[in-house]
């Protein structure tokens, strides 16, 4: 197992063009966004300002709820029950991100791909952390 590896930010001379696959990706994945948070406006979840602080939180609820199907089994989403308790919770994260960075006008699509690349070139255990 390596270690004491010390780890540098990487900032490359020229960005890496983007392949086929990751520029369909990010055009799916903002229009996704879009129509996630178009779907919640259109619930009323968006009448007010919403706080940062409340919308991450109801991110972690929702992985919360993912550990608590786990936790129980695993069966059947009451709501999508082909699907198991924890595809739907964790779906129910990637919605949330999706509809927060929407509202905030995030390039989340672009900073995914970014930060798949950076997590490529990252040391062994990024420098040897635990876990
Ligand atoms: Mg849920």
């Amino acid at each position: 197992m390596e270690t004491n590896q010390t780890e540098m930010p990487f900032v490359p001379e020229t960005k890496e063009p983007l392949t086929d696959a990751q520029a369909s990706f990010i055009d799916s994945i903002n229009d996704l966004s879009q129509t996630i948070h178009a779907t919640a406006v259109s619930k009323g979840w968006w009448d007010g300002d919403r706080n940062n602080g409340e919308l991450i939180a109801l991110i972690h609820s929702e992985a919360s709820e993912a550990l608590e199907a786990l936790r129980h089994g695993n069966g059947p989403s009451d709501h999508i029950p082909e699907f198991s308790g924890a595809e739907e919770e964790m779906a129910d994260v990637i919605i949330r991100v999706l509809d927060m960075s929407a509202a905030r006008g995030w390039r989340i699509g672009e900073a995914i791909i970014e930060k798949m690349r950076f997590n490529d070139r990252r040391a062994f255990r990024h420098g040897g952390k635990v876990f």
